[in-house]
């Protein structure tokens, strides 16, 4: 098993910086989004593995109760996010239509180097080879506007295809890739698992909005072996925890909203060891410490004049990729892309 660290930051930049810019109607939505969460009753099992929820909390972030599962260690909020009404077009909200080169910067930035990690760690892992991988069938659960999907198609794959339940998000991918390439689909991931026929299946930040994990684990037990699957999840990290210690600025890995559930290196083994998959490859990297100079930028403001502040953020940020890299290193950072094969 190849563990990669460490991904360049650049890409990261703009996101952030508009979160610096909306921080105050970011933080008064995400409050909102807390009472919410805090007004639905308490969670009776662990999404993942299904456990019994534990009576006591482990902590409490930003006004939410959170506790770490004692079977399988994955974090999951005590209230139960899945009595609160669902908005299907919530993550067409959080991600407006992107044109021209901004789209093409982030098909290049953000979904190229996903499929050239995958397609480097099966050839180093596994001895497939490119041609052999741009081969197979791939399926994208949760393909968004089809990003990837379009840097596969631009590399050479000819079976490509995703499912997506946001009828936003999937017109857009339908207006650029064709229509035969997604469907819409507002049913369990279990069930699309089940019934679509798959060599790669792929899953980019998809899995810590499913509510029910344990049933997705069962249904990826029933694929054939030797069927990789390839996904991103966000993590309990230095991110978390900076959002649990400092509560003025806008909490973006844990924001008791769009993420009510987090992964830990724990849950993410339970989770591939109850599926059956074995996992080939990680990706360890993160914007923690981005997070943390939004963190200064926002309490310094007030008490530093604008050109001292600025000065003490531009210092900081010429530092970000190394101290990222030592976050990264320590398994420390907020996501982790994990390739697997089924046995
Ligand atoms: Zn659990």
């Amino acid at each position: 098993m190849k563990t990669y660290y460490s991904k360049s930051l650049s890409a990261t930049f703009g996101r952030q910086a508009s979160f610096l810019a909306k921080n105050d109607e970011l933080v008064a939505r995400a409050a909102q989004a807390t009472a919410a969460l805090c007004a639905m009753p308490a969670r009776t099992h662990c999404p993942l593995c299904a456990g019994t929820a534990p009576q006591a909390q482990d902590f409490v972030h930003r006004g939410a109760a959170y506790f770490r599962c004692p079977r399988c260690g994955h974090i999951v909020s005590c209230n139960d996010p899945s009595f609160l009404e669902q908005d299907e077009e919530q993550f067409a909200k959080v991600y407006p239509a992107l044109r021209g080169e901004e789209r093409e910067a982030r098909r290049l930035n953000v979904y190229q180097p996903k499929l050239d990690w995958v397609l480097e760690s099966c050839r180093r892992e596994l001895g497939r080879d490119r041609q052999h991988m741009l081969a197979c069938q791939w399926l994208e659960i949760g393909c968004g506007e089809g990003f990837f999907l379009e840097a596969l198609q631009r590399s050479g794959a000819e079976h490509v295809s995703g499912v997506e339940a946001d009828t936003i998000m999937a017109g857009r991918c339908a207006g650029l890739l064709g229509a035969d390439c997604v469907d819409i689909s507002h049913r369990p991931l279990a069930c699309e698992i089940r019934e679509r026929r798959f060599d790669v299946l792929a899953a980019w930040y998809v899995l810590e909005h499913v509510p029910d994990l344990h049933s997705v684990a069962q249904a990826l037990a029933s694929v054939p072996a030797g069927t990789l699957f390839c996904f991103a999840v966000p993590m309990f990290s230095l991110s978390v925890v900076l959002e649990s210690a400092c509560h003025g600025h806008f909490a973006r890995t844990l924001d008791n909203d769009i993420h009510t559930q987090l992964f830990t290196d724990d849950s993410i083994d339970y989770f591939l060891h109850s599926a059956g998959f074995e996992k080939v490859s990680h990706w360890v990297f993160g914007q923690d410490v981005i997070d943390l100079g939004r963190i200064i930028r926002n309490g310094i403001a007030g008490s530093y004049s604008e050109d001292m502040a600025a000065g003490v953020c531009s210092m900081l940020s010429e530092a970000y990729e190394e101290l990222q890299g030592v976050v990264d290193r320590h398994l420390m950072s907020d996501s982790r892309h994990v390739l697997a094969v089924k046995r």
